[in-house]
């Protein structure tokens, strides 16, 4: 809770990405959203209020998520709307989800411009996936963040948070004083592999970016 006369920080934060990557999955890992979260019906959206405490005091993020429309296009503008930061998720294990990422970050600009955005890429936890870390580079040209996660293993889960938060509050050096309370990780993640992976993610994010002019 913010102490009394502390103002309340506050942001409308959306998630958007194919359907199926696992957004409503990750934005559920948070308890206490999980028990407030509101419904606005207008819009077919889910509204889970989660808090973070941080060194610069409690921060919440009012996370939009969709009720599952994005299956079949676009969302509507009343979504993104006034907006302060946004999540695209892809899914590692779908090529096409990667695909779509341009298009889902065109919808997000044309309503909110160029809002702080992190892209995660999820299911970092499953062993066959179909986008490697060196074409992950759409984040690289827009100047957004980007973190593997793994929504079910708890992996990266509050990094997106932290990384928005310092944004927002525009503040590089705040930290989280407390973990969040999440749900127990449903899977777990071979250590080697974890590693592999973030080996691979260093050595795609130090390498030139190709030439073409294509968004991918
Ligand atoms: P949404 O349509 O983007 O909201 O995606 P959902 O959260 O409904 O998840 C779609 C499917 O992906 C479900 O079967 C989830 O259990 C699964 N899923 C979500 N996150 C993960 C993850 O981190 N790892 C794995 N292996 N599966 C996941
Ligand atoms: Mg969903």
């Amino acid at each position: 809770m913010a102490a009394q006369g502390e103002r309340q920080v506050q942001f409308k934060l959306i998630l958007a990405g194919n359907g199926g990557t696992g957004k409503t999955t990750f934005v559920k890992r948070h308890l206490t959203g999980e028990f407030e979260k509101n419904y606005v019906a207008t819009l077919g959206a889910e509204v889970h209020p989660l808090t973070f405490h941080t060194s610069r005091g409690p921060i919440k993020f009012d996370v939009w998520d969709t009720a599952g429309q994005e299956k079949f296009g676009g969302l509507r503008d009343g979504y993104y709307i006034q907006a302060q930061g946004a999540i695209i998720m892809f899914d590692l294990t779908s090529r096409v989800s990667y695909q779509n990422v341009p298009n889902w970050y065109k919808d997000l600009v044309r309503v909110c411009e160029h809002i702080p955005t992190v892209l995660c890429g999820n299911k970092v936890d499953v062993k066959d996936r179909e986008v490697k870390a060196k074409s992950i580079v759409f984040h690289r040209k827009k100047n957004l963040q980007y973190y593997d996660i793994s929504a079910k293993r708890n992996h990266n889960i509050e990094k997106p948070f932290l990384w928005l938060a310092r944004k927002l509050i525009g503040d590089p050096s705040v930290e989280l004083v407390a973990m969040p309370a999440l749900a127990p990780p449903e899977v777990v993640m071979d250590p080697a592999l974890a590693a592999q992976y973030e080996h691979d993610l260093e050595v795609a994010q130090m390498t030139p970016l190709p030439d073409e002019d294509g968004d991918l």
